[in-house]
């Protein structure tokens, strides 16, 4: 049954009672775009644009960098993509661009920051994204990686609408999620990194396998600011979605849909089993889910409890 299911999954994500929730994609490029489309990915949640960088001793042009981002525009025509700024620093070192020395690189200069130094790093890729967008006549959202602060968020904001295109930030800092309410008044939308919101919230590196306990999606303290980040997107009439590897789990997709989030973006290979659990699953339910795992006191009993609220074994 559940193989059919996943066969069967043909978009767009909704739960059994036809609440809608996008279920986008996280790609890289052009290929993986076009992947995630054939596996009825609504749009992308998350374009990890580090890949053009990585690896380089040089920053790619405007131009190179502008075809990049068409090629995935295209495959998404008419649709949601995302493209998050460059992600540099802590685990994706930058050649050009990051500091090699920090004693302390997930707590450093990394994502948004390194834009301190180098502003035309920044300006540069908005540049090239909203050329890609008037060469396909997309309107991509673009959000910044490692958001800390309202200022951080307004500035970033005012770049993004400068070039016509639609601003939102991640919360991936526990000062994000606080201040969500606040940052929705400089940006049009929030999605929620949990691979790095949980590393900041229980203070684990998300790289260590002895601290995977703590870094786990299911810890309650999480899933309490994706509620609270969640319930902002819901006062400004605001677009929150998630992002990380939370909700490419379909059972824990039930409860972050519980929580209030509006969208969805996992792998490509995740997107079928996210779709078909949600399908299957009510509203109510789902708010149900998010009730027992915020409960919980540790994510093994978390996810225990809303298997039994869920009715799966
Ligand atoms: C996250 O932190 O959850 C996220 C989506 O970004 P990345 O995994 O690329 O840091
Ligand atoms: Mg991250």
């Amino acid at each position: 049954r559940a193989a059919a299911a996943l066969a069967g999954y043909r978009g767009p994500g909704r739960t059994r009672d036809g609440v809608a929730v996008k279920i986008l994609a996280n790609v890289q490029d052009g290929a993986g775009a076009r992947a995630a489309a054939a596996v009825h990915a609504e749009g992308v949640g998350l374009l990890r644009t580090e890949l053009a960088f990585l690896g380089r001793a040089e920053e790619p042009s405007v131009e190179e960098q502008a075809r990049g981002y068409a090629e995935v525009f295209t495959a998404f025509e008419g649709r949601r993509v995302v493209v998050r700024t460059l992600d540099a620093g802590s685990d994706k070192p930058l050649a050009f661009a990051t500091a090699p020395d920090e004693a302390n690189p997930a707590l450093g200069v990394r994502g948004l920051r390194v834009a301190r130094r180098d502003p035309g790093l920044l300006e540069r890729q908005l540049d090239a994204v909203a050329e890609a967008a008037r060469r396909t006549g997309s309107q991509p959202w673009v959000m910044a990686p490692m958001v800390a602060t309202v200022p951080e968020a307004a500035g970033f904001a005012a770049l993004v609408r400068d070039r016509g295109l639609v601003p939102g930030v991640m919360v991936e800092v526990p000062s994000a999620a606080l201040l969500a309410d606040r940052l929705l008044q400089h940006v049009d939308f929030l999605s929620i990194g949990t691979n790095d919101l949980s590393q900041y919230t229980l203070a684990a590196d998300r790289l260590s396998a002895d601290l995977a306990d703590l870094t786990d999606p299911w810890q309650p303290a999480l899933l309490a600011l994706v509620q609270a980040t969640a319930e902002a997107g819901r006062r400004a009439d605001r677009p929150v979605g998630v992002c990380g590897e939370a909700a490419a789990d379909p059972l824990l997709a039930c409860v972050l849909v519980g929580l209030g989030v509006t969208s969805l973006s996992c792998a490509a290979s995740s997107v079928a089993g996210v779709g078909a659990r949600l399908a299957a699953v009510d509203a109510d339910t789902c708010r149900r889910a998010a009730d027992a795992a915020l409960a919980a006191e540790e994510p093994h009993a978390a996810r225990t409890a809303v298997r039994g609220v869920l009715g799966v074994d």
